[in-house]
């Protein structure tokens, strides 16, 4: 058993999630994090919503409320859709806690104690009229690296490429429109050269990882460049240092804040367990740095591909330089040496009927739209089979309806179904397996079924999940074969129904044990069938959303959070003769081929 911490990419506070997004970092991280608990590791997942920077107040200024408002309504909106699609976080929090701004203040104190954050003279933006600073969102002017004319003063949201408001062409104020003054000005900046040394060292010993996101990292240690770290902001982590702390018009750049809330949320998580030092089972580094050997937490990340910097190159930056061994050295803080990641995870992206998903353009749907109509569980088959996994792949709703209706309906449903209601309808119960034994078929069948259990989770943990769910399916194919051939409904004379007994028996073996494969990738129908078997109790447990007191006196909020102690275990349970059984419901809906142009007409061209 080991420690296994499930760090979920922070979903940006600005509005609902569309299924891009969770096909990227929420389903993935949920499907690991399932099967690792199976297997019996301690896993803690966590999360939550990503609420400071320019976009939120710019946002907020355009609808006439506080940051603070919106970043309220979408914390509670994006709860509530990882919610519907039932992702296991142990905690799902938020950024703007007092907890959290206290852990990045921590991180950002001891770097600069260390050496690693240094003050740097930049241009500052001023308006001509009044004499003031001009904060970035006020700034807009035309990108200089892709063109796009609407570039904001820290980012181009057309490339995605942080920008200062000094490198716009042609800047101006959104104010009043006047031609910004730019005068010298001090922020912070990350020097990420002083890493470079020990970022190779512990990328050169990393094993497993997706070989493009490895490439992909590796490439950005050959250019590495001090990274600012603050910016002219009131809406945010405030600086904690003396002449900084009170001024308002300075604050931590968001990207540094945010990748901190794996740590903050980790640390919320133990001061509401109980036992405020617990995170520490998933955080102390515990083992020699750099020889590739981990103690026994291992920490795995997942991202969308467009997050792989933070994840590969600043966020072990941060933690090298909390632990003090960049190239400047230096003490670890109070936290104590703090382990890197064990693995980034990284996804591709998803594109929606051959287009990149656009809200403002309508090429969407979004997670509480598609769960007012579909089943959560449908939506996750899709990704898991489907996805973004190791290349960009594209949903369309015909391949959505075909998944649905041939493999999860007509194969893994039917199979339910079938082997179920028979045994309903001739034993009233699960039949015992004949005194005469078992055939070769019966035997090859539930080895298939056992065998199963180390091939997909072997898959799983090696973030291999699209072939690991196709294992699973295999699974459900030869079960179906076996029924096929074995005919049990042609054995239905005095002679036969013994056999026709144990035939059923096998079958529904397979199912159980089909079913307990399939959890991590749909647990709501896999608490169904446990049910149609007879079971009782959780097998597959829920996330719940709960509205909590902050720990620090800040208002109350919900987090999503949950009891995952109960439900299955990663094994074979032996089915058991005599447990009474009555005829199912249908596990999964088959939809009607007139969803596709429904759907198609709601897309925006
Ligand atoms: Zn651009």
């Amino acid at each position: 058993m080991s420690h296994v911490l499930a760090a979920v990419a922070w979903p940006y506070a600005n509005g609902p999630r569309h299924i891009g997004h969770v096909s990227g970092f929420g389903v993935p991280s949920d499907v690991f994090s399932r099967y690792m608990r199976m297997a019996g590791h301690d896993v803690l997942m966590v999360s939550g919503t990503d609420e400071h920077g320019t976009p939120i107040q710019v946002q907020a200024d355009r609808e006439g409320v506080s940051p603070r408002e919106l970043a309220d309504r979408y914390n509670r909106v994006i709860v509530e859709d990882l919610h519907g699609l039932g992702l296991s976080y142990d905690l799902f929090t938020r950024t703007t806690t007092p907890n959290h701004h206290a852990v990045v203040q921590e991180l950002f104190e001891t770097l600069h104690r260390n050496g690693y954050i240094v003050p740097k003279v930049t241009m500052g933006a001023i308006s001509p009229s009044t004499g003031r600073t001009l904060p970035d969102r006020y700034i807009e002017g035309t990108c200089p690296i892709c063109g796009y004319p609407h570039a904001r003063g820290d980012q181009c949201d057309n490339c995605g490429n942080q920008l200062d408001p000094v490198d716009l062409v042609n800047p101006r104020s959104k104010i009043n429109g006047e031609t910004p003054r730019f005068v010298e000005t001090e922020h912070f900046f990350l020097d990420l050269p002083a890493f470079a040394r020990a970022l190779t060292t512990w990328l050169d010993s990393r094993e497993g990882w997706r070989p493009n996101v490895l490439r992909f990292s590796r490439n950005l240690l050959d250019d590495l460049q001090p990274r600012a770290i603050s910016r002219d902001l009131e809406w945010g982590v405030p600086i904690p240092l003396e002449g900084w702390r009170d001024r308002s018009d300075k604050r931590i750049y968001v990207w540094f804040d945010a990748v901190i809330g794996y740590l903050s949320a980790s640390i919320e998580w133990a001061r509401r367990s109980g036992d405020p030092q617990a995170w520490r089972r998933w955080w102390a580094a515990d083992a020699q740095r750099g020889g590739g050997v981990d103690g026994d937490a291992r920490g795995y990340y997942f991202m969308g591909k467009d997050n792989i910097v933070f994840h590969s190159v600043i966020w072990p930056a941060l933690l090298l330089g909390y632990d003090g061994e960049g190239d400047r050295g230096g003490e670890p803080g109070d936290l104590g040496r703090l382990q890197l990641p064990t693995e980034v995870v990284s996804s591709e992206f998803l594109t929606m009927e051959g287009r990149k998903f656009s809200s403002s353009r309508q090429v969407v749907i979004y997670v509480r739209d598609f769960l007012a109509r579909y089943d959560a569980d449908a939506l996750r088959y899709f990704i898991a089979v489907a996805g973004p996994e190791s290349q960009d792949t594209d949903f369309t709703w015909a391949e959505f309806l075909r998944r649905n209706n041939d493999e999860l309906v007509a194969g893994w449903g039917n199979l339910v179904n079938r082997s179920i209601s028979m045994a309903a309808k001739n034993f009233g119960a699960i039949p015992p397996v004949d005194p005469a034994g078992l055939t070769e078929a019966d035997q090859a069948l539930l080895g298939t079924a056992r065998a199963g259990f180390g091939t997909v989770g072997g898959l799983i943990s090696r973030h291999r999940q699209k072939q690991a769910i196709g294992e699973a399916m295999r699974v459900v194919a030869e079960a179906n074969r076996y029924l096929s051939e074995q005919a049990p409904w042609k054995l239905r004379s005095e002679a036969d129904k013994p056999r026709m007994g144990t035939v059923l028996h096998v079958a529904l073996q397979a199912v159980s044990d089909a079913n307990t494969l399939l959890t991590p990738f749909l647990p709501y129908s896999a608490q169904r069938v446990h049910e149609l078997l007879g079971g009782t109790g959780v097998h597959a447990p829920m996330p719940s959303i709960v509205e909590v007191d902050d720990l620090d006196g800040g208002p109350s909020y919900p987090v999503l959070t949950g009891d995952y102690t109960v439900g299955a275990r990663w094994e074979s349970v032996p089915v058991e003769a005599g447990r009474p059984l009555a005829a199912p419901k249908p596990v999964f809906r088959k939809l009607d081929p007139s969803i596709v142009d429904e759907e198609l007409a709601r897309l925006g061209d």
